[in-house]
């Protein structure tokens, strides 16, 4: 297999794997904190400027998820492009990267990957996680539930939440939130998916008409970029918090969106779930209750950058970024 390092200015080590189908991107953006620590993106990619562009976003936000939550773990990220090549096969060359990596990359599930996945990968490599705390989505989706709960103006039995993606953390914050009494509206791709949750009693909506419903909080769970002008201009929510990561089209928009009064709730900080639990199993053995504990921490620390949004004048997304910061430089 053909490996080359990428040369990225800001990023420790991105490197490109290539053999006949099989193309994968490894980014390790901060080892500062601990291992670089991200999920296996396996997705459709149009090119592989698509492809590297996605792994250095993705990896960056991982060492500021990690340092907000108050992890000892770096960022890194990997993305597989999908050509539709035996799954197997494509775990073995994955390895075999990981494998050259040495351990400065350690992997769990992303979108596009199972904990099968990941399963399969751990015989042809020992950089591998969550295969003791198993599927992390469960824990993100939790976080994400506690932070809607924080965002909410009204009791959440009077509120109606609108849902963008029900994969693995999305279906489980829409149920959670129906559970707490909200009217949930979702909205998939998947046309299977869109009619389990319409036989059981949620309020379906296209892909297109999901950002305009008028809604208390709008929860983007399926992929990134999802914030931008036309998104400002047509949405039917003055609040967003989800776990997809990178909401933000740009900085920028989130700068616009703080001047529109509306309120963003920081998708790294937000979905810092899956990670804390992924993290409980490194060097101890797994407790689940010692990782919901900290998983509750995440709502507290939302609250605080709130308030230091509304006291300083500064958008969320500003300050949840200078708080991780001040951990990395501290
Ligand atoms: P997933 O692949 O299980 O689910 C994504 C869902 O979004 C799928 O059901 C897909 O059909 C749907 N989708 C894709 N494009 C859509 C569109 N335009 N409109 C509506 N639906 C669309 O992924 P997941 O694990 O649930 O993760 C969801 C998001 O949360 C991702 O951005 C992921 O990076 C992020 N995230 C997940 C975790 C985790 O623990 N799984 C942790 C942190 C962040």
């Amino acid at each position: 297999m053909d490996i080359k390092d990428i040369d990225c200015p800001g990023y420790e080590r991105v490197v490109c794997a290539k053999e006949d189908d099989f193309e994968a991107y490894v980014a390790i953006h901060s080892t500062k904190l601990g291992p670089a620590l991200g999920g296996i993106r396996y997705w459709s990619y149009w090119d592989d400027k698509a492809a590297i562009s996605d792994v250095l976003r993705l990896s960056k936000g991982m060492t500021y998820k990690a340092a907000l939550a108050g992890l000892p773990l770096g960022g890194g990220k990997s993305v597989i492009i999908n050509r539709g090549m035996d799954r197997k096969d494509v775990w073995e060359k994955f390895g075999e990267l990981m494998n050259h990596l040495d351990g400065s990359y350690i992997a769990a599930e992303d979108v596009g990957t199972t904990l099968d996945d990941v399963m399969e990968l751990s015989s042809h490599t020992p950089h591998v996680a969550s295969l003791r705390s198993g599927d992390p989505s469960e824990m993100t989706a939790i976080g994400v539930v506690s932070c809607i709960l924080t965002c909410l103006s009204v009791p959440a039995s009077e509120a109606t939440i609108s849902v963008q993606g029900l994969g693995k953390v999305g279906s489980m914050v829409a149920e959670m939130m129906a559970n707490h009494g909200s009217t949930v509206i979702v909205s998939d791709i998947n046309e299977d998916t869109m009619n389990r949750f319409a036989n059981n009693g949620f309020i379906t909506v296209g892909t297109d008409e999901i950002i305009a419903m008028k809604s208390d909080v709008f929860v983007p769970c399926a992929m990134g970029g999802i914030v931008d002008v036309r998104f400002l201009d047509t949405t039917g929510s003055n609040v967003i918090c989800g776990s997809a990561n990178n909401q933000l089209f740009s900085d920028e928009i989130g700068d616009e969106l703080f001047r529109r009064g509306m309120i963003y709730a920081p998708d790294f900080l937000v979905n810092a779930g899956g990670i804390i639990n992924v993290y409980h199993e490194l060097n101890q053995d797994y407790d689940k209750n010692s990782a919901l504990s900290m998983v509750s921490s995440i709502s507290q620390t939302l609250i605080n950058v709130m308030q230091k949004s509304k006291m300083n004048m500064i958008p969320t997304h500003v300050v949840a970024m200078e708080m991780a910061e001040e951990r990395l430089n501290g």
